[in-house]
Formats: structure tokens, sequence, C-alpha cells
């Protein structure tokens, strides 16, 4: 199964995407993790893209296509499948990537959208900001986070329901009662 994982920061993309990832026996891959990685071991593009995570802002496609898509293609060719989680976060990305992995059949089947009410994202986001780690878990980068998600990543959602893709799923709720949705409507 080719799955993305759509949703707002502190929607509970990388819980429900680890989750679905151990029960399809496919790689979870989450793009924020690679490219905090590349911070983390301090390579080239590490230091250009330092600046835009901790801002909350996006991470230039170029780059961010260069350092995925390679990743997709290798679990859909090895492992027959993959939950991606915090990428596409754009119509111009989902576009981009649309050609080059429909090239290897390796297109997105399904796409998951946790829906959750803004509230309850401040609330989950400013505790993980208490919890400390991440430089852009800060109340002042948040609301810039939730502002770009509204802005540049919402639109993603009519284009993979115009696709017949999309599955909508209330993720309000405990997180073990979400997987247990997602897989019944897979
Ligand atoms: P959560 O993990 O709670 O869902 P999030 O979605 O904001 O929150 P990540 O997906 O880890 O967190 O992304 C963190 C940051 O990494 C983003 O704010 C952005 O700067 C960068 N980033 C991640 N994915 C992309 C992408 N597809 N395109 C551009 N930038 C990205
Ligand atoms: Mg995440």
């Amino acid at each position: 199964m080719r799955l993305v994982m759509l949703g707002a920061p502190g929607s509970g993309k990388g819980t429900q995407g680890a989750r679905l990832a151990e029960r399809l026996q496919v790689p979870h891959i989450a793009s924020g993790d690679l490219l905090r990685a590349q911070v983390r071991d301090r390579t080239e593009l590490g230091r250009l893209i330092a600046g835009c995570l901790d801002s909350g802002k996006l991470v230039p496609d170029e780059q961010v296509l260069d350092l995925v898509l390679p990743v997709v293609l290798a679990a859909a060719a090895g492992a027959g499948g993959y939950v991606l989680d915090g990428f596409p976060r754009s119509v111009a990305q989902a576009v981009k990537a649309e050609s080059v992995l429909a090239e290897s059949d390796a297109g997105v089947e399904r796409v998951i959208f946790l829906a959750v009410p803004e509230p309850v994202l401040v609330e989950r986001l400013l505790e993980r900001a208490g919890a400390a780690g991440r430089s852009d878990d800060t109340p002042e980068v948040i609301g810039d986070r939730l502002r770009v998600f509204q802005a540049e990543t919402r639109p993603l959602i009519d284009h993979y329901r115009a696709r017949g893709l999309l599955l909508e799923v209330a993720a309000d709720r405990p997180a073990e009662e979400i997987t247990q949705a997602i897989v019944t409507i897979l």
C-alpha cells in the first residue's frame, strides 16, 4: 500500500504514520525527520535549510524533492509501499512528485486526512513545546506553522479529493481508535 498522511502540524501524522507502517509492513518516511537529520549531521543541505526548519517555513521544493523522492522510490520498489508523512506539503510538490512516481508505478494510492479542530492542534503543540526538543515547537513558531498549513498544504485536500484518493478521519480521539478507523476504511 502506498499512503500519504495529510494533516496540520500536531494532527498526529507521525504517530499514525508509524502505526500504519508497522501494520502494513512498509517504511514510514517522514520528510521532517529526513530534513532534521541533515541539520543534525551538519551536511551542506543541512546548513542551507536549518533556518527554514527553525522558523516553520517550507524548505524549497527542489531540495525536499531531491531528498525525499529517492527514499520513496526505494521503498516502493523494495518493500512494495510506503507511508509518507509531511510530504507532499503543497500542490506544487504533489504535482512534481506525481510525474516522477508514476514512471515507476510508485504513485500514491490513498491519502489519509487527519482532521483535528484548530484549538486542539494548538493545545497539542504547546504541550509538546513544554516537553522541549524540536526548535520549531515554540509558541512563536507554532502560529506560523499553522498558517503555512492553511495557505500551502490545505489545498492538497481538494487536490486529492478530486482524484478520488482522499479518506478523511476524525483525529481528535485516542490514537488506537484512529488507527483502527483507518485500517477499517482501508
Ligand atoms: P507534526 O510532526 O506535528 O505533524 P509538522 O508537520 O509541522 O508537525 P514536520 O513534518 O516534522 O512537522 O516538519 C517540520 C518542518 O520541516 C516544517 O515546518 C518545514 O520547515 C520542513 N518540511 C517538512 N516537510 C517538508 C516539505 N514537504 N516541504 C517543505 N518543507 C518541509
Ligand atoms: Mg511529524
